[in-house]
């Protein structure tokens, strides 16, 4: 392992996210190594690390003013042994190649684990889309497309939404790819339901999240009911996270963005959520506007010089981050377990340190990693893409079913894995070992390339 990170480093240094997504998943799959000498042999670490292709390009735009802009865009296409290469967009500021290569990293294995077959990358750019106009976000996907869409297709690589991507800039996206190659084809995931997208893709993620949550709980005999449970984040996958939560009779008490947190001790009902959904799907406001409605809710505001998150720092009995990368700490993860938490099911990806999930696994909490819990909006894309190549559109009722039932295989995949290698319980290391030991044995197959 020691040898595996120092090449990396030495050939890619700076890139600590991606480092921590490897150090992960490498110490997680010695074992499996040590079962299997012929993967040694093979290099197949040294091998997985190593992107596919990696594209970088410039993304000139004009803002409302005339004023160019410059932006920089990639796409990591990580490994294509089981399907073509999907994963999402983001469009944050803070998006370089040490980000996207471990989010496209992780994709790899997630994408495995949803036996659909689908192979890992990611994309995005250090665009900010946050207080921009539409017109501006258009320009500036329209410039993105002009340069990815020679390099992704519905047989090559498949794109989706992820952090500062939702339906309206996959409607940008889409709309140039389709001038610029004339066809209508499945190439992005995510589209509205008007022109191919799939009912119950905006709600996967989040519902997808809490099923594998429901399914951990069952295992304790427990259920959600009842439950009082944190939510970091206000968008895509935080929304139906506390959608699916409220139906299951659990009580949602916190949301946040970048700027700071709520924290509402009655708890967050169905009328509360329709507020945050248009609050921030349609105004583009931020959670602070939360109290100005709802009086009995507290805002705190984020600040930067703390040691932890106070948002982690609640009594509760689940957590479900669903914000961004290492969004929990090791100070956080010991206030969870001070407030009685006893479930963290990650929403987003990577959103605990590593000193975190070691104090979960000390404790032996239920603690589920993105890869394996937000499989499902990953899932339901692969969904999307076969009834695109079917020209079908399958109703809610089936694809939430379909959600559900790779969601309940995925939580037993995690399981069977961690006993086999003498971790029962360990969802991180099952998760790890089931999504390396199928993609690695594709590749074998597939020869040396
Ligand atoms: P959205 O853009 O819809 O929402 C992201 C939320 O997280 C916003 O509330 C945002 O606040 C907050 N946030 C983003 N960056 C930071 C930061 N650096 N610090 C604090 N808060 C932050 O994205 P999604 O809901 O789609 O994605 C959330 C997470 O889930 C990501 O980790 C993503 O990779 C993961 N994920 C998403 C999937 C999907 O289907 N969408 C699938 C699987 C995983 P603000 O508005 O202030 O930026």
């Amino acid at each position: 392992m020691k040898d595996i990170l120092t090449l990396i480093k030495d050939r890619d240094p700076g890139e600590k996210e991606f480092y921590q997504a490897v150090e992960e998943v490498g110490e997680s799959v010695l074992p499996v190594l040590d079962r299997n000498p012929q993967y040694r042999q093979e290099a197949v670490l040294e091998r997985i690390v190593e992107p596919e292709r990696i594209i970088i390009f410039r993304v000139p735009w004009m803002d409302d003013q005339g004023q160019v802009q410059v932006n920089r865009g990639f796409r990591i296409q990580m490994n294509s042994a089981i399907g073509p290469y999907k994963g999402g967009l983001r469009f944050h500021p803070s998006v370089n190649l040490s980000i996207l290569k471990f989010l496209a990293f992780e994709q790899v294995f997630k994408n495995a684990l949803t036996t659909l077959a689908m192979g890992g990358g990611k994309g995005g750019s250090d665009f900010d889309p946050k207080g921009k106009s539409d017109n501006e976000v258009m320009r500036f996907c329209q410039s993105f497309m002009s340069e990815l869409f020679r390099h992704i297709g519905p047989n090559t690589d498949v794109p989706a939404g992820d952090i500062g991507v939702g339906a309206r800039e996959i409607g940008y996206l889409f709309g140039m790819y389709k001038k610029l190659r004339n066809e209508f084809t499945g190439v992005l995931t995510g589209k509205s339901l008007g022109w191919g997208g799939s009912l119950i893709r905006p709600e996967a993620t989040g519902y997808g999240s809490v099923y594998f949550a429901a399914e951990m709980l069952a295992t304790r005999n427990e259920t959600l009911e009842d439950k009082t449970c944190l939510v970091s984040g206000s968008g895509n996958v935080s929304q139906y996270t506390v959608e699916k939560i409220i139906e299951l009779g659990g009580k949602v008490v916190t949301l946040s963005d970048s700027s700071g947190y709520i924290y509402d001790e009655e708890g967050i009902d169905a009328g509360k959520l329709d507020f945050v959904k248009r609050l921030k799907n349609i105004k583009r406001g931020r959670i602070s506007e939360y109290i100005d409605k709802y009086s009995e809710a507290v805002y705190t505001e984020a600040d930067t010089s703390l040691d932890h998150n106070p948002l982690w720092d609640h009594k509760a009995d689940c957590a479900f981050p669903s914000a961004t990368e290492n969004e929990i700490n090791e100070k956080d993860g010991m206030n969870l377990m001070k407030n009685g938490v006893k479930l963290v099911c990650e929403g987003a990806n990577m959103p605990s340190a590593p000193e975190a999930i070691n104090i979960f696994l000390d404790k032996k909490i239920l603690y589920a990693p993105g890869k394996a819990s937000n499989a499902g909006g990953v899932a339901v894309s692969g969904l999307e893409m076969a009834q695109n190549s079917m020209r079908l559109s399958w109703p809610a009722e089936e694809v939430d079913q379909r959600l559900k039932m790779i969601m309940k295989n995925i939580h037993q995949t995690c399981l069977d894995a961690a006993s086999e290698y003498d971790k029962p319980g360990n969802y991180m290391a099952g998760a790890n070992i089931a999504g390396f030991t199928k993609v690695v044995n594709a590749m074998l197959d597939q020869g040396l390339l």
